[in-house]
This record gives structure tokens, sequence and C-alpha cells, in this order.
């Protein structure tokens, strides 16, 4: 007899707590070894006037388990309340998500009969860094951050998973056309490693036609892997054409802890009913169960509730006349599952996870030597709006601070260049780059002080600076749209 395995339990807001109880239910009828700590997280936590969502006590659960089971809460409207869920990534390290969608046809409406694919998305970092500012009166900015570790660890997670999943195919979809640097390094990293897994077919998509590619094929991919804002949304996409986004669960995955959640919210208004749908969250908890090393739970969970889906014993969300046998309550979709556990599906495909198959746990990051950076010059970014915003005006007025080494070679305006040689025809808002080259080699800091102090004497109100720094030789920015 395995020992039980402590984990930290919220059963959250809304349906959360009929959906916890349904599926803990079925973890434990499926000889589930788990002792559990429940913690107080969400709607009630923020009331008592904490914004964060999350009593303190709860931290000390997460961090002696690191595991975290988590029903939907309910974030209350208006400013000031924390996401607990952003929150809880964060704080956990928990960089990647992995999402399987599947369709269960014909027993489960689906447009798609055969798809069975893993999105794993970055979970971290990218626009949800949360770095915004207002920068001027027209213009307001969000920082994109893609780091290489970021990269190496979800990228080599999701081949991971892939192997021990014994999938046969990793998909990546950047926008790396556009953004060469940022989504160029994701693509790049991805290449780099994936030479380390020959018997993994590799493949890139931009984007765009592969999200159109994903919605209308979808059983042209198996795992994908994703950067966060890109996951974010075709992985809400891909449950949903599946079938429905009640049926998706997710597992978050870090190097210290993981969580395990539906990927739907909290549905108030089904609350109390004995309405809801706990797959979503028992599916999530079957992941658990691999994580924690109860594979054979995991699978006896997993095929007992494909027999039920078979069966036609259906919750109202997935009911369909003629097609369900029986309209049942989250508690008796609970005992429809207990009933069948020890059976397997007859025409969908059972699961297997006691033969290896598992969730990798977060992996560590390759050392490197940093490479040599040298600062070459600076991109001072300035608010101005005079003279009918005619870039060459702007670009004459600066002239004045050209000198101490540095020169004024580009100015842009939305990234577009308009000076010099700028097209007439070219929008401009009060926001411009004014990229400073470097006229003797490498720049210092006291220079790029002086050269801000010019532009502020010449009247600039500069707002911010970018420097411009090679490594290893190589340029490290991008030229202005049209340089
Ligand atoms: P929702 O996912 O709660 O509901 C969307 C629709 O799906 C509703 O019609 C609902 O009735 C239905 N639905 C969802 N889960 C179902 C289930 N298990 N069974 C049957 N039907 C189900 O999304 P929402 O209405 O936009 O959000 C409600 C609350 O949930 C908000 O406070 C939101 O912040 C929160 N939320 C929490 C999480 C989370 O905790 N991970 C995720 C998303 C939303």
């Amino acid at each position: 007899m395995t020992s039980k395995t402590p984990i930290t339990v919220a059963y959250g807001d809304g349906i959360g707590p009929e959906i916890m109880a349904a599926s803990i239910h079925v973890l434990k009828e499926a000889g589930a070894q788990i002792e559990i700590d429940e913690i107080l997280v969400g709607e009630k936590v923020y009331l008592s006037g904490n914004t964060s969502g999350i009593e303190p006590r709860a931290w000390e659960s997460l961090r002696s388990t690191k595991v975290f089971y988590k029903a939907p809460l309910t974030t209350p409207q208006g400013a000031g309340f924390k996401s607990i869920n952003v929150t809880t990534r964060k704080t956990l390290g928990l960089y990647a998500n992995v999402r399987p969608c599947v369709s269960y046809h014909p027993f489960i409406k689906t447009k798609h009969p055969v798809m069975d694919i893993v999105i794993i998305r970055e979970n971290e970092e990218d626009l949800y860094a949360g770095i915004e500012h207002r920068q001027t009166d027209e213009v307001y900015q969000c920082l994109k951050l893609i780091t290489r570790p970021g990269c190496e660890k979800i990228v080599r997670y999701a081949f991971e998973y892939a192997r021990r999943n014994n999938r046969k195919k990793v998909t990546a979809f950047t926008k790396d056309n556009i953004m060469k640097m940022t989504d160029g390094l994701f693509h790049k990293v991805f290449d780099e490693i994936g030479v380390e897994y020959p018997d993994l077919e590799k493949e890139h998509w931009i984007v765009d036609i592969g999200a159109a590619k994903m919605a209308d094929t979808p059983e042209a991919f198996d795992v994908l892997v994703l950067p966060n804002l890109y996951g974010d949304v075709l992985s809400d996409v891909a449950a949903q054409i599946a079938g429905s986004v009640g049926l998706a669960g997710s597992a978050n995955i870090g190097q210290h802890a993981a969580m395990f959640e539906a990927i739907h919210g909290s549905a108030p208004r089904r609350a109390g009913q004995n309405l809801a749908n706990p797959s979503g969250l028992l599916l999530a908890g079957v992941m658990m169960m691999v994580h924690i090393g109860q594979p054979e739970v995991a699978e006896r969970v997993h095929n007992a509730w494909l027999r039920t889906v078979e069966d036609g014993v259906h919750t109202y969300d997935i009911f369909r006349e003629g097609v369900s046998k029986q309209k049942v309550g989250t508690k008796e979709f609970g005992e429809a599952i207990v009933a069948r556990l020890g059976q397997k599906p007859q025409q969908l495909k059972p699961v297997s996870y006691a033969s290896g198959e598992s969730i990798p746990p977060g992996a560590a990051v390759a050392v490197r030597t940093p490479a040599k950076k040298e600062t070459v010059g600076v991109d001072v970014f300035v608010n101005w709006d005079e003279a009918g915003r005619d870039p060459n005006v702007l670009g004459e007025k600066l002239r004045v601070v050209n000198g101490d080494g540095v020169e004024l070679t580009m100015i842009s305006n939305r990234g577009q260049k308009v000076w010099p040689h700028g097209a007439a025809e070219t929008f401009c808002v009060d926001h411009w780059r004014c990229r400073f080259e470097s006229t003797t080699g490498a720049l210092s800091h006291a220079q790029i002080v002086r050269l801000l102090d010019r532009v502020a004497n010449a009247g600039f109100d500069f707002i911010k600076t970018e420097n411009l720094c090679t490594f290893d030789g190589q340029p490290g920015y991008s030229l202005g749209q049209g340089q």
C-alpha cells in the first residue's frame, strides 16, 4: 500500500464545492492515497478585505505539500483584486500549463471526431509579465519579455512530455516573421533542443496560419508548445472545438510545485443546484494522480469516466437527445463513474498510465556562459507634439544634441522610420523613438546620461531609453521598419 500523499485542496466558489466533492469522492473510491489539507482561497477571502484572495496559511500548506488541487474561484469585479491563478502560478513558478484537448465522438458533440492534442503553454512570461506603462497622452505600452531560460524550460518540458506519453510530434507556434527577436528566440530554442529528441517529429508554424489549421484540422497536430499569449488563446479554442470547455482539465507544473484545475470558471448561475459537470476538475485530478506517482488510480478513474461518457450518462451541458441515455446531476455523475471503476471504454480508446507515461516534473535550465555585451547606442523615446508632428522638424531640432561620441541616426514612430527620408503619408502619434548611435565604438553609461541631459536642456520630454547592445558582436536590437 502506498503511503498517503499530502495535497492542498481549495473547494473554490460557485460550482466549485460541488464538483470538488464529486471529484474527490471518485478519486478516493478508486483508491487514491491522499491526505487533504483544505485551504481557503477566493471570494470569501477577497471579501474579508484580503485583496490577494489567499489566506496567509495557504502558502505554508502549498510549500509543504507542493501539490494544489484547485476548484474554480470567483474573482470579484472591480479594481484591486489580484487574480489568484496568476499569483499562484508566478509565486510557485508554475511555468508549464498542460492542457489535453480530446474529442469523445460520437458520445459528445464535436466538429472534430479524431482530435487528440495536448497544448503546452508557457505560463510565466511574454506579455503576461504585467509590465505596462502609459508613456504619453496617446501611447500605452505592455512589455513582452521572452527569456532564454523560460524558452528552454517550456520547450524541454514539451519534448519530455511527448516522449513520456508516446506522442509522435511536437509543434511550436510563434510569430517570428514579425517578432524576430522575442518569438525568434522561442523558435531558435525549439530548434536547438529539438535536436536532442531525434525520435520525435518537429515542426514550426507561424501562429496565425497554425491557429487556423488547428481549428480546421486538429488531427494534424499532436503536442503543441506555445508562448504564453498564443497558448492562452489557442488552448481555449482547442478545448471548445474538442467538445466543451467543461470537459478539459489542466496541470500547471513547476520545479517546486504543481497545480491542477478545470479550465472553466465558477459558473455562479449554476451553483448549488447539483447541475455542474465535474469532468474538467476530475480529469485534472487524473493528471494529479499521475504527478504524485499513483498512475494506476489515474488509469482506473480515467477509464471509468470514459465508460460513463460512452454509456450516455451525461450532465446537462453535454446531454443530447438521441445520443445521451440519462441526464444526471453532479453527484449522480460521480456515482456513475464510481460504479464503473475497473471497467474500460468499449469504443473510445482506453487510457494507460501504468506503462511509464507521466507528466514530467519541471526541468532544469542549462548553464551557459553569458555573451560579451557591448553598448553601441541608445534609443531615447520622447513625448513630442509640436510643429504638426513633422518628423523633419524633430530631426532638425535634435541635431543640437549630437556630439560627445553619439549621433542621431534615425527617428521612428510606432516602429516605422520617419526620419531621415520618411514618407509624408505615415501617421504619427506623440511618441517618438530617437536612435542615437556611437560614433566611436562602445558607449558608456556616462555618455548616455550626458546625452539625456542635453536632450532635456534642448526642451524635450524624454520618457524612457533602451540601450542598443551587441552580444558577441551581433546586434541585440531590431531596425526601424523601413530602415
Ligand atoms: P465560466 O466558465 O464559469 O462559465 C461559462 C459558461 O460555461 C456558463 O454558461 C457556465 O454555466 C458553463 N459552465 C462552466 N463550467 C461548467 C461546468 N462544470 N458544468 C456545466 N456548465 C459549466 O465562466 P464565466 O461565467 O466567465 O466566469 C464566472 C466566474 O469564474 C468569474 O468570477 C471568473 O473570474 C471565474 N473564473 C475562474 C477561473 C478559475 O478559477 N480557474 C477560470 C475562469 C473564470
